[in-house]
């Protein structure tokens, strides 16, 4: 199994690391070929995806990812700044579903803003659209305005839109997902409002058709943002397009109190995908050695579960996870009174050591 391993910037290489150690002693045989990508990259190589490493993320099994962005680069054309990487990793290699799952372990339970019964044992899965939408839909741009109100006036516009094999494919990754856990899928939308939602509605519709044994039922975009923080454990997988799932997915991640403990996946149709915790390159504290690996570790068991066919190892990196937490280690994100202290290193250690 061939694994690229991006880095990147800020705390992306302390992170990786600790992940990349966690694999490697799980006793599996890896090719792990290591990359430069956003700042780091461009620092070499003067683009923030150099050709060298999009090719080595086409040819690997799976990408494992850092993080990219740092404030010395903010100076950059848009075209040559760190996130750049990102965004042209997915278009290249059309990775069009993104897994945001949100997990609320109960020893960090007390970190949630909300009340131990609302969040304690939320498991929920955001599958969030990641190519289409209003983020890329033509024409878009600024112009003068026509309407007889504001005529002469600077204004911005976008295109909202989807076509029906977008949603398609989007919404079957989430029916499969929801088989693999609780079987229940909630399609998030605006139809009451948008032709793009109402199209994206009828399309779920006659897929569930295909999917008996999953529940699906529809929500208001406004309705799910409620929901979420008022009764999250009703939920299971919830699929929807890039604009609300932006929103929604970084919702229901802050529920569970660390943004250091959440992996994402992006996958395209063969599910080959670029793995990556939820949270940024945190140039705060990059170089200090605390920040929390825990999201690069689960990321790279995400990993293991959809791309690489290793549900078994995907288990056993978990369970380790759980086994720290339970044991009261804490890096400084999650740290609160009478659990100790820990490393980004000694983090790593310990999961290392749970496996066993
Ligand atoms: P951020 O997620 O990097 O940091 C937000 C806060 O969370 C900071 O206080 C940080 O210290 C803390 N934090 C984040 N990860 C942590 C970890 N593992 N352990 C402990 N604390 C952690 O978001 P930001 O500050 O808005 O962005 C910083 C940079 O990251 C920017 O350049 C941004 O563009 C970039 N970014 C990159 C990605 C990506 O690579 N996919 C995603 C989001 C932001």
């Amino acid at each position: 199994m061939k694994i690229a391993v991006l880095p990147g910037d800020g705390i992306g290489p302390e992170i990786v690391a600790q992940a990349v150690r966690v694999l490697n002693a799980l006793g599996q045989k890896f090719d792990l070929e290591e990359a430069p990508v956003g700042g780091a990259a461009y620092d070499v190589a003067g683009h923030p995806l150099p050709p060298a490493t999009l090719e080595l993320a086409k040819k690997a099994d799976a990408i494992l990812f850092g993080a990219v962005g740092d404030w010395k680069y903010d100076a950059l054309v848009r075209e040559l700044r760190p996130e750049q990487a990102i965004l042209g990793l997915r278009k290249h290699l059309e990775l069009f579903a993104n897994f945001r799952p949100a997990i609320c372990y109960p020893e960090l339970t007390a970190a949630s803003s909300l009340k131990p019964e609302i969040i304690g044992g939320l498991d929920i899965l955001i599958v969030r659209e990641l190519n289409g939408d209003i983020y890329f839909g033509q024409p878009r741009g600024i112009r003068t305005s026509e309407l007889p109100l504001f005529k002469g006036a600077r204004e911005g516009f976008d295109t909202m839109h989807y076509s029906e094999p977008e949603v398609e494919r989007i919404g079957r990754v989430a029916f499969e997902a929801a088989r693999k856990r609780g079987k229940k899928v909630c399609s998030v939308d605006k139809a009451n409002v948008l032709e793009t939602s109402q199209l994206w509605r009828e399309v779920m519709i006659r897929i569930s058709k295909d999917y008996p044994d999953v529940e699906l039922s529809h929500m208001y975009v406004d309705n799910a943002a409620m929901q979420l923080v008022k009764a999250p454990k009703a939920f299971d997988v919830v699929v929807t397009g890039n604009l609300f799932g932006d929103i929604l997915s970084d919702e229901a991640a802050m529920l569970t109190g660390s943004i250091g403990m959440l992996p994402s996946a992006s996958l395209d149709k063969n599910n080959k995908g670029l793995y990556e915790p939820s949270h940024g390159s945190a140039p705060d504290i990059a170089g200090k050695g605390v920040a929390n690996p825990l999201a690069t570790i689960l990321s790279a068991a995400m990993m293991l579960r959809y791309s690489l066919g290793m549900p078994a190892e995907a288990d056993r990196i978990e369970k380790a996870v759980q086994k720290v937490l339970a044991q009261g280690l804490r890096t400084a994100d999650i740290y609160t009174e009478g659990t100790q202290k820990v490393s980004t290193v000694q983090m790593g250690d310990a999961v290392v050591a749970a496996l066993s």
